[in-house]
């Protein structure tokens, strides 16, 4: 199993440490800033091997350069964004594989709030990394994508298992719950998620990691198939697509 440590930077954003104990092999995932990260390192007598990327925005790989020079690591991202990681050195594909130690992570490719975004998926240890495309009760903004490329993209990860752990860049939690209720007043599942989530941010505890299933049941973006939902926004029995497209709008200007 792997060891994950969250790191909570910047206003909203997320750094996640892995490591694998039988291996020693370390990793950090989506480094906005570098020191926190050197720290943690310091704290647990870690070396770093690898940074993995999700995507190009600044608040994932700002410390990429910083974290390489000091401490020798690979940067691993995705060949098609290339021009836009700084430093990478391992260039991967949708389907490949990364390794850190014992523990396999399956590479997703997942365009839509960038056009070269990739997720992370480990299965044996329950856990996705998927930077900007899901959030709780929420999917990344389209900066570069289509509502067509989001929407199969979080197809993909719709059907990984339902206990998988899901590690997003950005506690946007409780912003995305409200909008969420408007669209689903009557989800019970949705309501109580609320209440837990007022309560930890109250206390200043991240709502993160959430797991898919917590997710199927309150995202309104895994739910443009939901009878209730498509009711609310007057698009029953409307192509999925369309009704995707429809709740992204009006997030956006909500
Ligand atoms: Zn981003
Ligand atoms: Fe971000």
């Amino acid at each position: 199993m792997l060891e994950i440590i969250q790191l909570p930077v910047l206003t909203d954003n997320y750094i996640y440490i892995i490591h694998e104990p039988n291996s020693k092999e370390t990793a950090v995932v989506d480094p906005a800033i570098a020191q926190p990260v050197f720290d943690l390192l310091n704290n647990n007598g870690w070396r770093l091997n690898y940074i993995l990327n999700t995507h190009h925005h600044s608040d994932h790989v700002g410390a990429n350069l910083e974290i390489k020079n000091k401490t020798d690591c690979q940067i691993i991202g995705f060949e098609k964004d290339q021009k836009r990681i700084p430093g990478i050195d391992i260039k991967l594909k949708q389907g490949d594989e990364v390794k850190l130690g014992s523990q396999i992570a399956k590479v997703i490719e997942t365009p839509g709030h960038t056009l070269g975004h990739i997720v992370y998926y480990f299965s044996d240890s329950d856990a996705l990394f998927c930077g900007d495309t899901l959030f709780s009760m929420g999917c990344g903004r389209l900066f570069e994508g289509s509502a067509e490329q989001m929407w199969y993209s979080l197809q993909r990860l719709k059907s990984l298992p339902k206990q998988t752990k899901i590690y997003c860049a950005h506690e946007y939690t409780q912003a995305n719950s409200q909008f969420a209720l408007t669209l689903e007043p009557d989800n019970k599942q949705l309501d109580d998620r609320i209440k837990e989530v007022n309560n930890l941010r109250a206390a200043n505890k991240a709502t993160i990691p959430t797991s898919l299933e917590q997710e199927l049941m309150t995202n309104p973006f895994l739910r443009e198939d939901s009878l209730t939902l498509q009711q609310s926004i007057d698009m029953i029995g409307m192509p999925v697509i369309d009704v995707f497209r429809k709740i992204r709008q009006l997030k956006d200007s909500f």
